[in-house]
């Protein structure tokens, strides 16, 4: 709950506001400052404080209890113009909350931690859990002093600034370890537990065999990913709160799954209760991985739980992102996001020009010129596979005419695979020119590069007869010159002379340039490859220097 405290009149308005946008997050403190900051700093996880710095300083200063329990405390001042993160800026998520504070009062936010402040993702925000010296080490990174990074299983981490050697140690391991001085420990869910229960297992008796099984095996609790077993045993309570308490979830699989795979010690109970000859060992194993832990019984008479433990192959992600048309505000925040997250970047040297400034220090920047489009896909493929964090950029949407068909035409299985839209150049183009794309309309590429002309023209010739508005691509370069007009003719056939068209020439970039003009007066040397060619279909209108395709008569009637 976020507990919000206002003294003035401006700050009393600025907190409605805030509670009307989040009315199930919020609750209002009212009554003497004091004694509202006391009662909501006791009872929430975070407070917005519509008051002075100085004088929530002073209020919560007595109240104060350490970095990992206070609330997080943010400030917003009298004219609404800061958001000011001032207590538990990472643990108590007040750096977040004045982002989105930020956000629906129109103030700045203002977060002074010195990791977000520089970009560099702190070892707390990263997603795992982190033990040991993790102040140290976060201190070090920020003052770009030598960190060494001990990997010892693989996992996509986001960038971090790192050295071969150094007198600091970022280890990434789901093994029991006692960090030494300047080591930070960083816990991967790389383990499935498999476990197995009969009807009524008690919850001491499962948690305490998993326990056993992963101290023995010197494995970290903190790296257990989840607990697996067969779906006949999905609402277990012995297993429903071990999970709960373990803090993972209880994931389940079909006994036919189970069934098949292969496992070192099958037996003939659970055959006969769940049809299948192994729980805990198959439910470990089904995704693949090293068995670290054969099954083990509890030591219950009679033995009511069993489990194993796997440890799962580190899967490396690969992020498929469209950066937009060309303009920042035009790059979506996931986007952004997945820039940040990812260690490796791999793209076309002129796309990384265009967001070089959004990437944290210490990302490996691997970029190539024009027609190396396979190359990259095979890198950005191979990058993931080794288990790393990599986006592969396109301009505008990276899935149309760009690097996501050849980028997953190479990837297998074992890479998890993000895709993240953006605004494709069709859809700058039509936002530029008014309304061309209201109804069916197709893109076609004219570079006949890759595609014959034979099957370009067909699709052409299709268009035109559907009457469908038409967006070309890649529509006029130096070497291909006659496409445009070959292509235009063939829509002719079928439109007016006056059919509208738009040329869209670097949207949302600095050189910006709309033209609407018409299919008879179109001039195909005003258009080059960094242009956008929509045609419109027999309907579509120039209305008030717009280009404007109805939706359909009959729906307008509908709607009337
Ligand atoms: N993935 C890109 C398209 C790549 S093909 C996208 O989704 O937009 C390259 C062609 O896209 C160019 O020849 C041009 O026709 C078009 N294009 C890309 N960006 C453009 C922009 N900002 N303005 C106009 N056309 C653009």
């Amino acid at each position: 709950m976020i507990g919000l405290i206002s003294a003035t009149a401006a700050g009393a308005a600025a907190r409605d506001r805030l509670a009307a946008a989040w009315p199930d997050r919020t609750r209002v403190y009212g009554g003497p400052v004091a004694d509202a900051v006391r009662a909501a700093f006791a009872e929430c996880d975070r407070l917005v404080c519509f008051l002075a710095t100085g004088a929530v300083v002073r209020l919560v200063a007595p109240l104060l209890h350490g970095k990992t329990d206070d609330p997080g405390v943010v400030c917003v001042d009298e004219a609404g113009r800061y958001a000011v993160s001032l207590l538990g800026g990472h643990g108590g998520g007040a750096n977040e909350l004045a982002r989105e504070v930020g956000e629906v009062l129109g103030a700045e936010p203002v977060v002074t931690t010195a990791t977000d402040a520089v970009g560099l993702p702190g070892l707390d925000t990263l997603g795992l859990p982190v033990e040991g010296d993790v102040a140290a080490v976060s201190r070090a990174l920020l003052d770009g002093e030598a960190v060494a990074l001990r990997a010892e299983v693989a996992w996509p981490l986001p960038p971090l600034p790192v050295a071969a050697e150094g007198a600091y140690t970022v280890r990434v391991t789901d093994r029991i370890v006692e960090p030494a001085g300047g080591e930070a420990v960083l816990r991967p869910p790389t383990l499935v537990v498999g476990v197995g229960a009969s009807k009524g297992a008690p919850v001491e008796e499962v948690l305490g065999l998993v326990e056993d099984a992963l101290r023995e095996a010197g494995l970290s609790a903190a790296s257990v990913a989840e607990l697996a077993t067969v779906d006949a045993k999905a609402g277990e309570p012995g297993l429903v709160e071990a999970a709960r308490r373990l803090g993972v979830p209880l994931v389940t699989h079909p006994a036919e799954a189970l069934a098949r795979v292969a496992v070192p010690n099958p037996s003939d109970a659970p055959l006969a209760a769940v049809g299948t000859p192994s729980v805990a060992e198959a439910a470990a194993l089904v995704g693949g991985g090293e068995l670290l832990v054969p099954k083990r019984k509890s030591a219950g008479s009679p033995a009511m739980a069993t489990c194993a433990v796997v440890r799962r192959p580190g899967r490396g992600r690969l992020a498929v992102v469209g950066l937009g048309p060309g303009a920042r505000d035009l790059l979506t925040p996931r986007a952004r996001d997945e820039l940040r997250r990812a260690s490796v970047l791999v793209g076309l040297d002129q796309y990384v020009d265009q967001i070089r400034d959004l990437l944290r220090p210490g990302t490996r920047v691997l970029e190539s010129g024009l027609g190396a489009e396979e190359e990259r896909a095979r890198t950005a493929v191979e990058e993931a596979r080794r288990g790393q964090a990599v986006a592969l950029i396109g301009s505008g949407d990276a899935g149309v005419y760009a690097m996501a068909s050849p980028a997953l035409a190479e990837a297998s299985d074992d890479i998890d695979v993000i895709g993240v839209p953006g605004v494709t150049a069709a859809l700058a183009a039509g936002a530029l020119l008014g309304a061309p794309l209201g109804h069916d309309h197709v893109s076609i590429s004219l570079s006949d590069l890759h595609t014959p002309w034979e099957v370009i023209e067909r699709r052409v010739r299709a268009a035109a007869e559907a009457d469908l508005v038409v967006t070309f691509y890649n529509p006029r370069s130096r070497g291909r010159d006659w496409q445009l007009p070959k292509a235009l003719a063939v829509l002719a056939g079928h439109r007016a002379p006056a059919t509208p068209v738009g040329i869209v020439r670097n949207a949302s970039r600095a050189d910006e340039s709309v033209r609407l003009t018409t299919l008879a007066a179109l001039d195909p040397a005003t258009v080059d490859m960094m242009t956008v060619v929509t045609v419109g279909n027999t309907a579509t209108r120039q209305i008030a220097g717009r280009m404007v395709t109805p939706r359909g008569y009959r729906w307008q009637e509908e709607t009337r």
